[in-house]
């Protein structure tokens, strides 16, 4: 019989915490009694550095009952990656591992599901969405239009596929070996390859807390997306640049035309347009050259993602170093 965690980073989750607890204890000793995962499954939540009662309270998850793990991290460092400690963890005692958000907003009635496409050979199970009907108008626009937007500029991601999926432990392993500091899971994961499948549920309200993905880190996590999966930015320097050497060289036929029929080319508003229009042109595209740039600089620091400073396994308390 296969082990399998769940792997639940919570950043602020005070509010969630103790229901999400809960309700995946309850699921999770269902498939143990259903024999479909052994006894040794485990429920891993990762502190990620949350400044409320958070780490607290899975503390004392812990020591109530076996099935809980806690990953502690050193200080905050995302979602991504508490994500990838969670998972780089797991992977050292489960033959698969599933991620979810603390906020239950993704139905965990389909774990069931994900096991079974595991048994039947799936390296990888992807959770998609089915439906936006609960998120609002704006959220469902711009996440879509997100999706849409990276698969224009070239990144291959499986739509309205979340972090909500089953990775297998060679998975997990294929993972490890890619060592860039900008960790975009989503970009990566499909690029490891092995079987996979997809498995639809759909998304419901966060039942209590708020949401810790306002509209502007959103953006930031689509830029990084793109620019971490894909160069077409750059290459649409280079037509730029060669549409506007086109437009110039027109431009110098028209006013050798108009010059050798007796006329001077009218009006300063022209110059006066063409001189933002080529300044803006290329200080975008600095701007989109810095981006990469900035990116190669970051890479080329190798700095740790996270720092694990403690593990809770089986009640007992471990240093981070020895990753439990
Ligand atoms: N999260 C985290 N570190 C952070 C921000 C968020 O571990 O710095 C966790 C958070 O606790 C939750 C998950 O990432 O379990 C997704 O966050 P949230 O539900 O706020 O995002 P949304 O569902 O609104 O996109
Ligand atoms: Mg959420």
């Amino acid at each position: 019989m296969k082990t399998v965690w769940l792997v639940i980073p919570c950043y602020n989750e005070e509010e969630v915490i103790a229901e999400t607890a809960k309700r995946t204890s309850e699921l999770m000793y269902g498939l143990i009694k259903k024999n479909k995962i052994s006894e040794s499954s485990r429920i891993a939540f990762v502190n990620d550095g949350s400044t409320d009662r958070t780490l607290e309270l899975i503390q004392r998850f812990c020591g109530e009952d076996k099935i809980f793990a806690c990953i502690n991290l050193s200080r905050n460092r995302g979602h991504q990656n508490a994500l990838l400690a969670g998972l780089m963890t797991a992977k050292e005692y489960a033959d698969a591992v599933i991620s979810l958000d603390a906020d239950l907003q993704d139905d965990i009635g389909v774990i069931e599901k994900f096991i079974d496409e595991f048994s039947g050979g799936s390296d990888i199970v992807y959770g998609v969405r089915a439906d936006r009907k609960t998120d609002s108008r704006i959220k469902r626009a711009t996440a879509e239009g997100f999706y849409k937007f990276m698969r224009l500029m070239g990144v291959d991601i499986v739509f309205n596929h979340a972090d909500y999926r089953l990775m297998s432990k060679r998975a997990i392993e294929g993972l490890a070996q890619f060592d860039e500091v900008n960790t975009f899971l989503r970009g990566i994961v499909p690029q490891i390859g092995y079987p996979s499948s997809i498995v639809e549920y759909s998304r419901e309200k966060r039942f209590a807390g708020k949401s810790k993905y306002p509209f502007k880190k959103m953006c930031s996590f689509a830029m990084e997306g793109i620019t971490s999966f894909s160069v077409r930015p750059i290459k649409m320097a280079l037509a730029l640049g060669m549409l506007s050497f086109l437009v110039s060289i027109f431009m110098l036929l028209y006013c050798i035309v108009e010059h050798s029929l007796g006329n001077t080319v009218s009006g300063w508003a022209s110059l006066g347009v063409s001189i933002w229009a080529i300044g803006g042109l290329q200080l975008l595209m600095i701007g989109v050259v810095g981006e990469y740039v900035g990116k190669i600089y970051l890479e080329t620091k190798h700095r740790p993602k996270y720092i694990i400073e403690s593990v809770i396994l089986d009640g007992e308390k471990h240093d981070g170093r020895k990753e439990a």
